[in-house]
């Protein structure tokens, strides 16, 4: 059987998936003026979809993450799990939202078949969740993470950004929820992308910060599983929870890429920082086109770079995170 694998030994088993553009948010490193429509073409239809994950799950795929833009502002992502979900080998289908529709949802969500969640939180300050969302909801997304658990999820995951003079001095808050919480809170440096320079010049903060905070405090890195992907762990004995660190500007981040991305518009993005894109959306019209689809996919791997050039200030086409799926 053919996998997907690129010519620098990464196995790519992981698919993140973009279902759609739009969000409901104006995170300020993100959307800050909310979300814009670009252009006329239509995200990926639930078919696409479907056709999309049995080919890729053909070449080995065994997690995808269902993203965006929001990806629970889709009506039809239910059904887009239960797609996902009827893939025998596809063992994990994440989803990473900003958790405004948990407290109503999440339950639809786990019986359609998801079982991974990750809601993205910057502040645990109700001004400052305010502040950097454009939303004053964060008792409702805190609601909806209860919601979530009381559902059936487990593991459930935090993310947050870490975003300098803004959330860089929460940690103690934060340790304080996952004292006798089993969540894992993942810290994510601040990435720049084509639209928010000034914002990144500002506000990225090394993360390096906040592990030395860590190791401070007595806390140590979780030996990596060697199929593990680019988040390191951190872990204490007096904490039921732990922290991840996602650090894209250390040297050897891309070594454990393990990650594919496919925009909500169909084009197969090998690099969130990568340029231009494979457009698949011409083979995703029909069944008979899954060895063409698969082949195209294969021969777009051979273009993976080794690592990306963020370090250089090349963000590749990547104008926000929402429009590639982050
Ligand atoms: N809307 C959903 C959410 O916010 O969870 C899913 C999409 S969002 C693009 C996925 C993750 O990317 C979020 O955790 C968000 O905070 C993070 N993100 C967005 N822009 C980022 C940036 N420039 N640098 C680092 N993380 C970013
Ligand atoms: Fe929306 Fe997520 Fe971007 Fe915030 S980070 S604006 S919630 S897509």
């Amino acid at each position: 059987m053919n996998i997907l694998a690129d010519r620098f030994g990464r196995a790519f088993p992981y698919l993140r998936l973009s279902i759609t553009d739009a969000c409901n948010f104006r995170c300020q490193y993100c959307l800050p003026k909310g979300y814009r429509k670009t252009d006329k073409m239509s995200f990926l239809s639930v078919d696409e979809i479907s056709r999309l994950l049995r080919t890729f799950a053909g070449l080995g795929m065994t997690k995808v993450r269902l993203t965006g833009g929001e990806p629970t502002l889709r009506r039809d992502l239910c059904e887009i799990a239960t797609h996902a979900a009827a893939i025998p080998s596809v063992k994990t289908i994440a989803l990473t939202t900003n958790g405004y529709s948990l407290k109503k949802n999440a339950k639809a969500y786990f019986d359609a078949g998801i079982n991974a969640l990750n809601v993205s939180i910057d502040s645990s300050s109700p001004d400052k969740f305010f502040a950097i969302t454009g939303h004053d909801k964060l008792r409702l997304v805190q609601e909806g993470i209860a919601a979530a658990e009381e559902a059936g999820f487990k593991k459930i995951k935090i993310n947050s950004v870490l975003i300098k003079g803004f959330n860089d001095g929460e940690l103690t808050d934060f340790l304080a929820y996952i004292k006798n919480s089993d969540t894992s809170i993942r810290f994510i440096e601040l990435m720049r992308t084509g639209d928010n320079q000034e914002y990144f010049a500002a506000h990225h903060l090394s993360s390096e910060i906040i592990i030395a905070q860590l190791l401070e405090l007595g806390f140590s890195a979780v030996p990596r599983q060697f199929d593990a992907g680019p988040a390191i762990e951190y872990q204490h004995r007096d904490y039921l929870g732990k922290i991840g660190i996602i650090a894209p500007y250390s040297k050897d981040f891309c070594k454990t890429c393990n990650r594919l991305r496919v925009t909500a518009r169909g084009k197969l993005m090998l690099c969130l920082f990568g340029e231009g894109g494979f457009d698949l959306r011409p083979f995703l019209q029909s069944d008979d086109q899954i060895q063409e689809l698969q082949d195209e996919i294969l021969a777009a791997l051979n273009f993976k770079v080794q690592s990306h050039h963020l370090q250089m200030g090349q963000t590749g086409t990547t104008q926000n995170l929402a429009a590639l799926g982050g």
